[in-house]
C-alpha cells in the first residue's frame, strides 16, 4: 500500500483535503492526524473492520483499548451510559483537551475497541484538524497514537512515516503536537477519580476542582509490578526508542558528577553516547548532547522526538536526568522511567 502525505493547515484546515481523508476513513481505511497531544492513527471508531487495522498496523495486542475522540461535548453521551456529576465538571473545564476519561461504554461502541471491557476512554482533542476530521466524519475515530507498538509516540508526520509508511492509507502532515506526550487518563468508574495514565493535565489540577483524586498504585511505588493493572495498556513497556536509555537520579550536582562517570565508562567500551540535556551539564568531545529545554513544556513537547533524533544518530545509550515531580513533571517522569533500560541514583 502507499501511504499519501496530505498536508494541511493547522491553524486553518483545508476543507477540501480533510474531505479526501474522510472518504479514506468512510471506506474502512486508516489516517494518521495530528492532534495537541501526539499524532494519532485513526479509524472509523464504529466500524471493526477498520478498528481491526489499527491493531495490525501498529502490532498492538488486541488487549490494548482504543481511545475514542470526539469534536463535540454533547456527544460523550451517545457512547457512554450512566454519566457521574463529576464527568460533567470535568468536561466543563477541561475539554477540548488533553484529558482522556474512562466512563461506562453504551451498547453502539464496538467491543473490539474496548479490548471486551464494558468501558470506554474518551476526549474531545483541541487541535483543529481533529476536531475538523470527526466532524466531517460524523463518527467518532478511534486513534491510538501513531507508532509501532513499543516505540515512542510520534510528534511530527515524519515519526509515522518512519514506522507505518505503507502500512497506513494516509498521514495528515500539520506540523508537530506542541504538548508532546499522550492524554491524561482518568477513570470515573472507580468510587475515588483515579488517575491511570499521567499526562499533561496534571493531579494538581484534577485536585483543585475534584477535591478527591488519586493516582493508581501501578503508578506509585517500586512494588508496582506486583499490582494487578487497571489499564491493560500499563502493562506493557513503552515508549523506548532502540538505544538503551539510563535514567539518572539525584540532586543538580551528583547526577552531573555521575553522568560523567557514565560517559567515561561507555566511551571505554566504545559506545556512542546521546545526551538529553535538561539543565547544564558540561559538553565532552565525541558526545552527542541534545538540549530539550528547561521549561516542563519543552521538556515533554521534545522528548519523544529527541529519542528519534539520537536513534537516527545510532547512538548506543542515551543518558538523561530525573526532573521533579510536580505538575507535568510527573507524566515526564512516568515516560522516562517506563522507557528506561537502567535507572541509576547519584
Ligand atoms: P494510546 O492511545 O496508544 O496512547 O493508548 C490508549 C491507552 O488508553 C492505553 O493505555 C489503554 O490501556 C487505555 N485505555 C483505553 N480504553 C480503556 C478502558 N476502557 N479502560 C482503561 N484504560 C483504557
Ligand atoms: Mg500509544
Amino acid at each position: 500500500m502507499k501511504t499519501r502525505v496530505i498536508a494541511v493547515n493547522p491553524k486553518k484546515p483545508q476543507i477540501k483535503k480533510i474531505d479526501q481523508c474522510v472518504s479514506i476513513l468512510r471506506k474502512g481505511g486508516l489516517v494518521a492526524f495530528p492532534t495537541e497531544t501526539v499524532y494519532g492513527l485513526g479509524a472509523d471508531g464504529l466500524n471493526p473492520k477498520a478498528i481491526k487495522k489499527i491493531f495490525q498496523a501498529k502490532n498492538r495486542p488486541s488487549d490494548n483499548p482504543l481511545i475514542f475522540h470526539i469534536s463535540n461535548k454533547k456527544d460523550v453521551k451517545k457512547y457512554t451510559k450512566d454519566i457521574p456529576a463529576t464527568a460533567e465538571k470535568l468536561i466543563e473545564k477541561f475539554w477540548p483537551g488533553p484529558l482522556t476519561l474512562i466512563l461506562k461504554k453504551s451498547s453502539i461502541i464496538p467491543k473490539i475497541a474496548t479490548g471486551g471491557l464494558n468501558t470506554i476512554a474518551i476526549r474531545m482533542p483541541s487541535h483543529k484538524i481533529a476536531l475538523s476530521l470527526i466532524n466531517s466524519l460524523g463518527n467518532p475515530i478511534v486513534a491510538p497514537s501513531a507508532n509501532l507498538f513499543g516505540k515512542p509516540s510520534p510528534t511530527l508526520a515524519k515519526h509515522v512515516l518512519s514506522d507505518l509508511d505503507g502500512k497506513i492509507d494516509a498521514v495528515i502532515d500539520g506540523r508537530n503536537s506542541v504538548i508532546g506526550i499522550e492524554s491524561t487518563i482518568l477513570d470515573l468508574t472507580t468510587k475515588t477519580p483515579t488517575i491511570l495514565r499521567p499526562g499533561k493535565i496534571s493531579y494538581e489540577e484534577l485536585k483543585n476542582l475534584l477535591k478527591k483524586v488519586k493516582y493508581h498504585p501501578s503508578l506509585l511505588g517500586k512494588k508496582s509490578k506486583l499490582l494487578k493493572v487497571k489499564s491493560p495498556g500499563m502493562k506493557y513497556k513503552h515508549y523506548s526508542p532502540n538505544a538503551k536509555i539510563i535514567l539518572v537520579e539525584g540532586s543538580t550536582k551528583n547526577t552531573q558528577k555521575k553522568i560523567h562517570e557514565l560517559i567515561k565508562k561507555f566511551q571505554q567500551q566504545k559506545k556512542l553516547i546521546g545526551i538529553i540535556n535538561n539543565k547544564n551539564i558540561k559538553k565532552t568531545p565525541f558526545v552527542k548532547f541534545k538540549f530539550i529545554g528547561t521549561t516542563k513544556n519543552l521538556i515533554a513537547s521534545n522528548l519523544y522526538k529527541s529519542f528519534r533524533e539520537l536513534d537516527d544518530q545510532k547512538v548506543d545509550v542515551i543518558i538523561m536526568r530525573e526532573i521533579d515531580t510536580s505538575n507535568l513533571g510527573f507524566a515526564i517522569m512516568n515516560r522516562l522511567r517506563k522507557a528506561a533500560s537502567e535507572i541509576v541514583s547519584a
